[in-house]
């Protein structure tokens, strides 16, 4: 099967400035129908062989995200892809999304083995914060407490004290806040700087960016949203301002395709990853789901609101690792363990929370929280 190898650029901060940087991302070929066909009959059969699970997030190709469902694995955002990994009996999981959610999966998993479809997939996040200049940055701001994004690499997760998801990052931040600590938020300036006016916390921001996210514009959003009147805007916390202005729903994907099916509208504009439209229109049939504008269809990897890296995961190179048993994840053992420091205290900061919430039986208050941001 042959490959197209893109290039991509990417914001790369040094310091307080934000240059370009530049990766690639290897994307394969569609197969034909009667190949996907094949291959599809190949990773039934592999899966049952190695007894392994296909873990998948929501921007795959849609039909990795049917094969996760129909053989029991599961779709879905990052930190419920590591959790069903680590709860399933399964001890092999292949995780088709990019490489920092197989390196959460090995944190949370450290003696199972995690296969990826292609290592090489990364996310201009993960990219955009490398950790000898993110542990200098740490260093110069000792008096503040290191929280991070999911989106990060195993070694920038083991020099924070916090990791979050978009789904508890503003929680844990007004936490913070209230107990008058101050914070080093990275790698994403848009999420952070969403989370920072919510809270009124006093925030650093390491000025990282998705490449995807980024580029939707506020402007044509607006047109668009003169268009069709009807239509509620459901907007990732990754896009810039302007973009999250205009929202109706502000969520993480998960809350993105809640919000799809729950709210009364029967037209929405998703300014997502394109791949989440897939399970928007499986989980709310009949609506109409309608692309976010970006920056325009000239066919760049930035401008065409599907991540590269995500595309890296195909039918082919699934089939090929599960046979193989190549493309394992290890992640040093003494890094892993210090990198679960801040997983397992967000973990317990959301049982807490929702035991609080439950508790106090005040779940329309928590439903407004998570309908304000979700998880990435
Ligand atoms: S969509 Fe953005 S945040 Fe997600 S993996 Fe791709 S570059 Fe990273």
């Amino acid at each position: 099967m042959s490959q197209a190898i893109r290039k991509v650029e990417y914001d790369r901060p040094q310091g307080a400035v934000c240059s370009v940087g530049q990766a690639w991302a290897r994307v394969p070929d569609a197969p034909s129908t009667a190949e996907r066909v094949a291959l599809k009959e190949r990773i039934r059969a592999l899966l049952k062989r190695e007894k392994a699970v296909l873990v998948a997030h929501y921007y795959v190709d849609p039909e990795l995200q049917e094969l996760a469902d129909e053989t029991g694995g599961c779709v879905a955002d990052s930190l419920e892809m590591a959790r069903f990994g680590r709860d399933h009996e399964a001890q092999t999981l292949v995780v088709a999304g990019v490489r920092f959610m197989g390196e959460t999966a090995k944190i949370l998993s450290p003696n199972k083995r995690i296969l990826m479809p292609d290592l090489d997939a990364t996310c201009s996040l993960d990219l955009g914060c490398p950790i000898d200049e993110f542990s200098a940055f740490c260093d110069e701001h000792p008096d503040r407490t290191v929280v991070v994004y999911a989106n990060t690499s195993a070694a920038v997760k083991a020099r924070a004290d916090w990791m979050v998801t978009s789904s508890i990052g503003l929680e844990i931040v007004a936490d913070l806040h209230a107990k008058g600590e101050k914070i080093l938020w990275a790698p994403d300036r848009h999420l952070g700087s969403y989370i920072q006016k919510k809270t009124g916390a006093d925030m650093l921001l390491w000025q990282g960016s998705c490449l995807v996210h980024d580029e939707f514009k506020g402007i044509e959003l607006d047109l668009l949203r003169a268009e069709y009147p009807d239509a509620k805007i459901l907007v990732h916390p990754e896009s810039p301002e302007g973009v999250v202005a205009l929202a109706d729903v502000v969520g993480s994907t998960t809350q993105l395709i809640d919000a799809a099916v729950k709210l009364d509208a029967q037209r929405f504009i998703v300014a997502t990853d394109l791949g989440i439209l897939h399970k928007m229109r499986l989980a709310a049939p009949g609506k109409t789901f309608i692309e976010a504008p970006t920056a325009g269809n000239s066919a760049t990897c930035k401008s065409c609101a599907h991540c590269p890296w995500m595309a890296m995961n195909g039918l082919a190179n699934l089939a090929d690792v599960l046979e193989r048993g190549h493309n394992e994840i290890h992640v040093d053992s003494a890094l892993g363990e210090r990198a679960r420091l801040p997983i397992d205290r967000m973990l317990a900061f959301a049982a807490e929370h929702k035991r609080r919430v439950q508790a106090s039986g005040d779940l329309a208050r928590d439903t407004a929280l998570f309908s304000q941001v979700g998880a990435a």
